[in-house]
């Protein structure tokens, strides 16, 4: 099986993973024999579906109906945006130390 990846970060999203799916295909309507395009799923991962959520509209009617649908999924309920925020503090974690460090002591010198 292909792996799928994040149209946007392409960082790559394991089966079960939380993530958005858009599933896209075109067909001829009052044309016979109807024609169908093959479908197409476009996968965003939790951080990249809630920035595009909650960042401007973009250009384009096909990316603004895109981000509508994304909207209006990330606005549903928050789970969502729990899983952004746990890979972010994953990422948090990552950093080295001195980061953390160098932030309480400019608070200790600030206060
Ligand atoms: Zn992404």
């Amino acid at each position: 099986m292909q792996p799928i990846c994040c149209l946007r970060c392409r960082c790559e999203i394991q089966s079960g993973d939380k993530s958005v799916a858009v599933y896209m295909f075109a067909q001829t309507v009052g044309v016979r024999p109807r024609q169908k395009s093959s479908a197409n799923r476009i996968c965003f991962c939790p951080q990249c579906a809630v920035s595009l959520a909650m960042g401007l509209p973009p250009d384009g009617a096909l990316n603004m109906a895109a981000w509508g649908m994304i909207r209006e999924l990330v606005s549903a309920e928050p789970s969502l945006n729990e899983a952004a925020w746990e890979s972010l503090r994953g990422v948090v974690g990552l950093l080295p130390a001195g980061v953390e460090d160098d932030r309480s002591n400019r608070l200790r010198r600030a206060g």
